[in-house]
């Protein structure tokens, strides 16, 4: 895959880093910078409100945009697409309605799973602490998989959701979603992906997998941040209430009551990220327009590639070993400090990502502080693992 001339980043005067920060966020190609200002040079107005031209043209933009990521993760209409300012806010959008819903009872069950990002254990952790639901945790095995074999113990006639990462940020294994999903059906339960690290690197298609809930952001996906997306079904948004107040999200309003607009609106107060959101359908165009096999079997290589490199350093542990993992490998070594390996690198013009990756919990039940991250995308080589290799190598060298 050859694609790196598409991403200016990549072009600006040496050195230029070699980026395997890209779990934390993504370089942006050119399509998706050019179509920043385009937005802004020809449709900048904003939305649903205006009866001038250029209002309407950016309307059309921004729900031809809607109906592009719908079908980028196969939804059954551009309705169920809630626009957000990242995967956080969509899975908090799910738990504080889910809250104010009112069907919640002392007692209830949400189970998360021990490699969950804070982003999918905080918002759980209000709904707890609001409701007298209980917060349940699916531990990993001795291999750091989410243990089936517990989490189908853990399923009863209390379990309300089920809110798990499609991959882990912090260890880049996968979790079984589609095993995932059938068992907390055969309790009644709802599923929320967590698609977060799953969205630049394998198709999505909700409707196949059949979940209840999916949250992505945008600037993990070559888009820019402050963008992201809540999938949910129909029927089961349109029985939630609304969270947030304002224009846009209403039917009518007086004083003494006021009713709110449909899907997608409701969930949607206020002058949205306008730009962002026709941008991000421009950066899903080009992940689909290269096609995201192709990009999987590629950085598939470069995760070997590096997996094969790593294991023959002793120092180091490649948490979770290297099968059956997608864009990122997590190392951790008793004797060198992940932040010292980390600054290392930098200075070696490469960038990676140190510490405990927001999933704090992960850490404890790991025995650790962090670890160190290498995340790869479509624009890394094989020149970049061996880069990063031979630096990790010689920092080792360096801290022994
Ligand atoms: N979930 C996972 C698995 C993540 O990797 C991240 C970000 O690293 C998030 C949630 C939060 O994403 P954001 O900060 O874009 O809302």
């Amino acid at each position: 895959m050859n694609v790196r001339s598409d991403f200016p980043f990549f072009r600006q005067s040496p050195p230029v880093p070699v980026y395997l920060d890209n779990a934390a966020t993504t370089q942006k190609p050119e399509c998706v910078l050019r179509a920043i200002r385009d937005f802004y040079e020809t449709t900048n107005a904003n939305v649903h409100r205006g009866a001038h031209r250029t209002s309407r043209a950016a309307t059309e933009a921004h729900e031809q945009a809607r109906a592009s990521v719908a079908s980028f993760i196969g939804a059954a209409s551009p309705s169920e697409i809630i626009f957000t300012s990242g995967t956080t806010e969509g899975i908090n959008l799910v738990a504080q309605t889910l809250t104010y819903a009112g069907t919640l009872s002392a007692g209830d069950e949400i189970i998360v799973s021990t490699d969950s990002h804070h982003s999918n254990i905080v918002p759980w952790q209000l709904l707890c602490e609001r409701t007298g639901a209980v917060l349940r945790v699916v531990p990993l095995t001795e291999d750091l998989r989410f243990d089936g074999e517990a989490y189908g113990k853990m399923l009863g006639e209390r379990t309300v959701m089920v809110a798990v990462p499609m991959v882990s940020n912090a260890l880049g294994l996968r979790l079984p979603v589609e095993e995932i999903i059938e068992r907390a059906h055969s309790v009644g339960a709802r599923v929320l992906l967590d698609a977060a690290q799953a969205v630049a690197h394998e198709p999505l298609d909700v409707q196949k997998m059949g979940c209840d809930f999916l949250a992505f952001s945008g600037h993990k996906v070559f888009a820019p941040t402050g963008t992201g997306v809540l999938w949910g079904r129909a029927e089961l948004l349109d029985a939630l209430p609304p969270w947030k107040g304002g224009g846009e999200m209403i039917s009518s309003v007086t004083f003494a009551k006021t009713t709110y607009n449909q899907l997608p609106f409701k969930y949607e107060a206020g002058t949205p990220h306008i730009c962002g959101n026709i941008v991000l359908a421009e950066a899903l165009r080009y992940v689909r327009d290269l096609g995201l096999p192709a990009i999987r079997a590629h950085e598939q290589d470069l995760v070997e590639r590096l997996c094969a490199g790593l294991a023959g350093m002793p120092e180091i542990r490649i948490l979770g070993g290297a099968g059956g993992r997608t864009s990122l490998v997590s190392v951790h070594s008793p004797n060198v400090h992940h932040y010292d390996l980390g600054m290392l690198l930098d200075q070696m013009n490469v960038a990676v990502r140190t510490g405990h990756h927001c999933c704090q919990p992960l850490m404890q039940s790991l025995g650790i502080t962090g670890t160190t991250r290498y995340s790869v995308a479509l624009y890394n080589t094989e020149q970049d693992i061996d880069v990063a290799l031979e630096a990790t190598r010689r920092a080792l060298d360096m801290l022994r």
